[in-house]
């Protein structure tokens, strides 16, 4: 399946004989299905809980914050919604497919064609440039190189760094790492962008930079986005906000 460039068409069509209700008006599933997920991690004899039966769908093309205190699952969820990892129990879907069914193959082809990422911590390899960087999202090879090179380029001026495209990450300020970061989740033109506290290793002004980009990237390319943070003032520009604590999800309501 691919949602790109549908997130934003809403335009009704007649339902195809034998189709399921299920599927929204506009023609397209959620792009996320999340039905009593629980995730157990063994640590010695301990049973650590870190998500106890979570519900959640996210529609397609939606920019959904989640807040929560540290160890809270926040990241755990978001490695099940980016097919990082599988559900103990429960259903993880992903448009029509089933992420926590899915072998680890068809895992890792599932990230790579609809999932971007965005780490606090940037994870830019030191050695390469900015270019080389956002070059490393086509990893398995299949893209020719003078077409890598020409959408790394392109993706680095949409974040606002077509001038920086040939400085290594230790010759650039936070911000504008994450900037490269978010060039590289944005290259191969995913369906949908996880960040995983994405401001959390900024200063407020970087911060509200950054956040303003990925308003922007949401805005401009109708993608999914989901940003866990623990700063409100972040969460608040979403549309969507929910709260992850003890494994437990729930709903604050939209941004405000
Ligand atoms: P958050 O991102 O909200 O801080 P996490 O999702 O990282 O929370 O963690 C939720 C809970 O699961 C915590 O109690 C944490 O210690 C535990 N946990 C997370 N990952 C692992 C792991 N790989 N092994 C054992 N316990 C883990
Ligand atoms: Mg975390």
């Amino acid at each position: 399946m691919t949602y790109l460039h549908q997130a934003t068409d809403t335009t009704p069509r007649p339902a195809a004989a034998g189709e399921t209700t299920t599927i929204a008006p506009g023609g397209t599933p959620p792009m996320y299905t999340l039905t009593a997920v629980t995730k157990t991690y063994q640590q010695k004899k301990r049973t650590v809980t870190a998500l106890a039966g979570v519900d959640l769908v996210i529609p397609a093309g939606q920019m959904v914050a989640i807040q929560g205190p540290t160890g809270g699952g926040k990241s755990t969820l978001l490695q099940m919604l980016g097919a990082l990892d599988r559900p103990t129990s429960g259903t993880v879907r992903l448009g029509d497919s089933e992420l926590s069914a899915a072998g680890d193959h068809a895992l890792a082809a599932a990230r790579a064609r609809e999932i971007g990422f965005v780490f606090q911590g940037f994870n830019l390899i030191p050695t390469l440039t900015a270019a080389e960087n956002v070059e490393t999202a086509f990893a398995d090879g299949s893209t020719p190189r003078a077409e890598r090179r020409e959408k790394a380029r392109a993706a680095l001026a949409s974040v606002g760094l077509a001038e920086r495209a040939d400085h290594l990450p230790s010759e650039l300020s936070g911000g504008q790492q994450q900037r490269v970061a978010i060039a590289r989740a944005l290259v191969k033109e995913p369906s949908v962008l996880l960040a995983d506290e994405p401001t959390g290793s900024l200063d407020e002004a970087t911060r509200d930079e950054i956040v303003g980009l990925l308003e922007g990237v949401w805005r401009d390319r109708g993608l999914t986005v989901v940003i866990v943070t623990h700063d409100s003032a972040v969460a608040r520009r979403a549309q969507r906000r929910l709260r992850i604590a003890g494994g437990e999800l729930t709903e604050l309501g939209p941004g405000a």
